[in-house]
């Protein structure tokens, strides 16, 4: 894409009411537009880093076996009635009544609408279990947002629900999703600690948390610097130890960023909701039931948080809105013909073909944070300067080079 095409310009001004580095350089970049305090429109940048960070996570979620569904935004209070949380958690959700005085939620999360489909729809443990997920809009009654997109009152997220016949199915499913989870978050470049955690209005179990460890975060993690132990401020500060209770290794104590969030939730809302199943034997039971989230938009500011310096953001290649940003300055030879052989490979390549300073161009592709910068000039004749985005080294390569290796850089 030729970057005169590309809505918006970049800012020379740092927003003002901006307290966190993902808000300041998502919205200088032009990644995202703020419409008030937690609500936010991804523009075309945002949306490419969210596609990226989507995708991977629907792979992992699917080779467990999940199934991608899209469920309801809206919701009647009855159903959030039969578990008791239009009440319990009147705090955290919008709720409004419409000209006829009925009464509605906008979705803060989808347990309950969840089970609603599988109640209409199973009758027997052959019928299990089942695992579905959806990537959509959640709302949260939210005082403080003020984190950029860490903390909105409207967000993205991947949340996936199952249900299982025994006990046993649903503890081996639960680790199955904590291992996908990893290997989502280490396949987007992040380092995650899983932390346990207290439940909230969820539940009274205790969770699994993935916390990706930054400066920046709103969370305190104390995690061992061993073994993968790790307890958020909440539970720890009941406990309060002075080593690792697993290993006796050193604790140590962390702001993070929550991205993900995994629920083990028993029968207690299959009970409630009365969502049961036939066995074996004619026997009635009630369905295990766990629920899973990962904060998609969170995902990209937390990335953010951790991974930028004074001159802007620094993606991989995984979550990076382009392969790579090819830089025309004056005197550069056959610019096109680069473009569409690095196109031809199917890499994405954001064109900086605009009549500007070369001074200008370099500083917006620094914000901007592409991993792959390629100069073409008067200087490099024909050849291409290669620099990746946080290194000093730069390289001259010929053209068919710099093309193969980009391209086995992406397949890699
Ligand atoms: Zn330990």
């Amino acid at each position: 894409m030729r970057q005169t095409n590309l809505f918006p310009k970049t800012r020379k001004e740092t927003p003002s009411d901006a307290k966190s580095v993902n808000h300041k350089y998502l919205v200088q970049a032009g990644y995202v537009n703020q419409l008030m305090a937690g609500s936010w429109s991804l523009l075309p940048l945002g949306w490419r880093v969210v596609r990226n960070i989507t995708q991977i996570i629907r792979e992992e979620m699917n080779a467990i076996g999940g199934q991608e569904i899209l469920m309801p935004l809206l919701h009647p209070k009855e159903i959030w009635n039969e578990t008791g949380r239009w009440e319990k958690a009147k705090e955290v959700m919008y709720q409004f009544e419409d000209l006829r005085h009925k009464e509605y939620a906008l979705s803060f999360t989808h347990e309950e609408i969840f089970l609603d489909i599988i109640r209409k729809n199973i009758e027997s443990y052959q019928d299990l279990p089942i695992a579905l997920y959806h990537f959509s809009t959640k709302f949260r009654n939210e005082p403080r947002a003020r984190s950029g997109v860490l903390r909105g009152r409207e967000f993205l997220m991947k949340d996936m629900y199952s249900v299982h016949a025994t006990k046993e199915d649903f503890d081996r499913f639960y680790e199955s999703v904590k291992k996908a989870y990893l290997k989502a978050f280490k396949r987007m470049g992040f380092e995650v600690r899983v932390t346990t955690a207290a439940g909230g209005v969820f539940t009274e179990n205790y969770t699994h948390e993935f916390q990706v460890l930054a400066e920046g975060g709103e969370d305190t993690i104390y995690y061992c610097t061993q073994c993968d132990w790790s307890w958020n401020k909440e539970i720890f500060e009941k406990e309060k130890y002075n080593s690792c209770p697993e290993c006796d290794g050193e604790i140590k104590k962390s702001n993070s960023i929550e991205v993900g969030n995994i629920f083990p939730f028993g029968t207690s809302y299959s009970e409630k909701m009365n969502v049961t199943y036939v066995d074996k034997s004619g026997k009635s039971k009630y369905v295990w039931f766990g629920s899973y989230g990962i904060g998609t938009t969170r995902v990209m500011g937390a990335w953010v948080e951790a991974n930028h310096d004074k001159k802007g953001i620094i993606w991989n290649s995984q979550l990076s809105p382009f392969d790579c940003h090819l830089i025309e300055l004056p005197g550069a030879k056959e610019v096109e013909l680069t473009y569409s052989k690095l196109v031809d490979q199917g890499l994405d390549v954001l064109w900086d073909d605009r009549d500007i300073g070369a001074g200008e161009k370099f500083t917006d592709s620094e914000l901007i944070g592409i991993p792959n910068r390629l100069v073409v000039s008067e200087k490099t004749k024909d050849k291409i300067e290669y620099k990746i985005r946080g290194e000093d080294k730069e390289k001259l390569y010929s053209r068919q080079d710099i093309v193969k290796l980009l391209k086995d850089k992406k397949t890699k």
